[in-house]
Parts: C-alpha cells; structure tokens; sequence
C-alpha cells in the first residue's frame, strides 16, 4: 500500500500573501494560488491583484482578507450598498452584471461536471434588466446595545447585529417597515431580545409586499406569547404603512437560528397577502414559501411550463409545491396536478389558492415528498410528467427512486443549489432518464445564488 504524503500549507495564518484572482468559487469568493495552494479570498473579483492576510488554513485550502488591492480587475464596480463590507447578504456587488451572470452560468456548468458527471451544455443565465430592489420579502435580525435598538442583518459569519439604513436588493416598503418598526420599539421601550440570554421579547421583523398588489403583511417574531402594547403598535403601523393588510404575532421561544415560530396570533387585519402570478391570485401565508423575487419567477415559471411541453391529458405532479403557485400555473394544460409540500400552512394556502382560482383539477397532499410520493405510487398513481423543485438539500433518494420507477414522459427539476442537483442529475441519468436542457435563471442577483431549470425526458 502505498500513502500519499499530503504536503503541508505553505502558508500561515497571520501571513501577507500577493495574489492574483482566477476565479469565484461557489460562494463567490474571489480564488488565487499560493505555491500552487488554494486561497479564498472574499470581496475580490477574477483579475485583481490583492495583497491578502491569512485568517484561517486547512488541509487543502485557506481564506484570508483582502488588505490591498495592488491592480484592479476591469470586471470590478463599486458596490451600491454602504453595507456591502460588512452585510453577508450580497456577495457579488462589486462585480460587472453582466459578468455575474457569466460567472453563473459557469458555477452550474462546473458542478454539473465536477459533482455529477455531465457534459452536457448550460444556456447562458437569464438576468433582470434592473438587478436591484427586487426582493419581496426582509427577515432581520433585532438587537440592542448600549440601550440603542438595532435591526439589520447579522455581520459576515458572526452573530453582530449591524443597523441596516437602505438595502438596495430589497422592495423600499420593506426597508421602510424595517424602520417604522424599529423606531417604534425603541419610542414604546419593547424589550429586545438577547440570544445570549435568551432573554427579552423580539426577536425579528419580517415584511412581505406584493409587487402585484401592493400589499404588505408585517410579522412580529416574539420570544413568548405576551407582546407589551401590541395594540398601539398595530395601531402604529396601520398609520405608517401604505397598503397594510396585516400585522402577525409569530411566537417562537425557542433557541437557535430558526426565524418564525410555530404559533401565530394576528393583531390586525388579516395573516396572510395575496400575490399575483400572470392571471391567477395566491394567498400567502407568514410561514408558507414564496420565491423571493417574483419578476424573475413568472421567468422561471414560463420556462418550467413550456419545459412541460403539456398537451392537456396529462397527470402531473408538482413535487415541492409551496402554495401550489406551479400546480395552479400548469393546470390548465393539464389533465390533473397533484401537489406534495411539507408544511402545513402552505398546504392549506395551496388548497385555498385552488378554490380562490376556481381551479378543480388539482390534490395537494400534505407530508414529506418522500415518504408520500413513494405512497402515491404504490395506490396506482401514475405521472406522465414531474416537477420538482426542493429546498437547497434536494431530493432524498427515496423520492428520486420513485421518480425513476413512475417513468414519466418528462422531468423539470428547478433547483436552488447546483452542487445537490448535479448529484441528483447523476442519480436519474443513471436510472433511464437524458438532461436535455439546462436554463439558469438569476433570482438572486448581486449574490452568489443561482437558480436553474432542467428538463430531462426519459430515454
Ligand atoms: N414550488 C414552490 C416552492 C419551492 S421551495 C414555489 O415555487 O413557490 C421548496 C418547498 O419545499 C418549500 O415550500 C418547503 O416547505 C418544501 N419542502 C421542504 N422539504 C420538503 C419535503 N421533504 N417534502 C415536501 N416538501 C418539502
């Protein structure tokens, strides 16, 4: 037998390195080389050439933060966000647009090759015209120091509440709940919770607007039941707010990074808001899932519909399904939709949003998909064509084995993560199914996230 000898890092924590930047790997961070070692270098963009300290080193790469940068890369910008340093949020603002979405299409290409084992083409990532302000929905942090009430986001990689004044990826209704709220608490002395301590009342604001509609839905996240002068402070926004609809209590006494609660209580108005998605209506519920970024999600829809290729007799199963916004928008080319989703509330919206609709021809069943799917499958339910489109972990290989055995026409996977739907390509490639097509879409711009649509059919 023989042992590979690993070599040592050459280089140390502490350390200045010159670097030049080739790539960004999957989290955005610019890459360089140091004796041939891998260094991750965050903020930094392919063509720089940074003078880098190193703030950690592993077996086979380390990171270190940019102190210089000797020669700029033509690809740079400037940020637009005064946060951008420090925020986690953004990864990419610094970068060219347009080279976003090259680098994009590149880190789905790349995982496909590297993970799954597919040489197949990806089609050139489809970008927004205006890349900014296009989120629907703010989750932020609450804190409190030295007597002063912060709500921003979490400092990179820390639990360091910054104080957030405009994001420019969000919807300004957002930022503005962000703020009335915020300054409410601090005028009505709530008490702020402490995750150390786990001590205090809030914990979190979330705000969701409608692009469609208008409409604005504020959730409270409290550390217990009793929230000091709710009244007044629904009272408050109502006065504050445009478009209001609602203002939910989300009750969540637990530890740990988890946003909303299990209960809710609504103050005022109604707990949900309606979306709209080309011609049909969605309620949305605080806790059910929606893409965050709706201009680019009617895209990715229409891609996912004419991927379907659906002639009106087919049964369909929409995997994943959230409030059953793809099952609603295929089921008039279809004969049947059967929607699967693991939360409750969603599962409920889903139902609601069929009748709100008058849409007849679509089931929503409630569980893991699988665990049902595989269920589904053995009372004789048959699908001519899958949707899927999980969370970032994809898909558990009892539900990709149930896929492979129904042997439906055709397979649209959208996927969030590259890496886990490469691995899940590789799965179903090996198991009778051909990638025949492979769309990025940019959700997510001026961060690290790529959203993508395959479609595969059987062979
Ligand atoms: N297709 C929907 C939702 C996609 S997000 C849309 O476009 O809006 C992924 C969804 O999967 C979420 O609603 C999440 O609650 C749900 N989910 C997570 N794990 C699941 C599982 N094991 N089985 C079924 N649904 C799951």
């Amino acid at each position: 037998m023989t042992v590979s000898k690993k070599r040592q890092p050459p280089v140390s924590k502490g350390q200045k390195l010159e670097l030049e930047i080739e790539r960004l790997n999957h989290e955005g961070e610019g890459v360089g080389r140091f004796q041939g070692f891998t260094v991750f270098v965050p903020q930094t963009v392919p063509g720089d050439k940074v003078i880098a300290r190193v703030i950690s080193v592993q077996k086979s790469y380390a990171r270190a933060l940019p102190e210089t940068v000797i020669t700029a890369s033509p690809l740079r910008v400037e940020p637009h966000c005064e946060h951008f340093a420090v925020c986690g949020g953004c990864q990419l603002q610094h970068l060219d647009y347009s080279e976003q979405l090259r680098r994009k299409t590149e880190m789905v290409r790349d995982a496909l090759q590297r993970i799954g084992g597919l040489d197949v083409p990806v089609l050139p990532t489809i970008g927004m015209s205006d890349p900014w302000h296009y989120r629907n929905k703010a989750q932020v942090p609450v804190g409190q120091e030295a007597g002063k009430v912060s709500a921003g986001f979490y400092a990179k990689r820390s639990h360091k509440i910054v104080d957030l004044t405009a994001c420019p990826i969000q919807h300004p209704a957002n930022d503005q709940v962000v703020h009335v709220v915020r300054s409410l608490l601090a005028e009505l002395a709530i008490p702020i919770y402490n995750e150390v301590e786990h001590q205090g009342i809030i914990r979190h604001i979330m705000a969701r607007t409608s692009f469609a509609t208008g409409e604005v839905l504020v959730v409270l996240v409290t550390n217990g039941p009793h929230l000091p002068k709710a009244e007044q402070i629904a009272a408050e926004l109502q006065a504050q707010i445009p478009n209001l609809v609602g203002v939910v209590q989300s009750i969540n006494t637990r530890r740990g990074n988890t946003v909303l609660g299990d209960k809710e209580k609504t103050l005022w108005g109604q707990p949900y808001l309606t979306e709209k998605l080309g011609s049909l209506q969605f309620r949305l519920s605080p806790r059910s899932f929606f893409q965050v970024n709706p201009q680019q999600t009617e895209v990715l829809y229409r891609i996912a519909k004419a991927y379907a290729a659906l002639q009106g007799s087919e049964t369909v199963f929409d995997l994943y399904c959230g409030i059953g916004t793809i099952a609603l928008l295929v089921s008039d080319a279809a004969a049947k939709v059967v929607g699967v989703e693991i939360v409750p509330d969603a599962v409920e919206d889903a139902r609601q949003n069929a009748i709100l609709n008058g849409i007849t021809n679509v089931e929503f069943h409630l569980g893991a998909a699988e665990i049902v799917v595989p269920k589904l499958y053995l009372q004789g339910y048959k699908a001519d064509v899958l949707l899927v489109d999980p969370p970032r972990k994809g898909c558990d290989e009892a539900l990709l084995k149930t896929m492979a055995a129904m042997q439906p026409e055709r397979i649209v996977y959208i996927s969030c993560n590259p890496a886990t739907l490469a691995r899940d390509l590789k799965y179903l490639t090996a198991h009778g199914f051909t990638v025949n097509d492979v769309q990025p879409v940019d959700m997510f711009p001026q961060t690290a996230h790529v959203e993508t649509v395959v479609l595969m059919s059987r062979l």
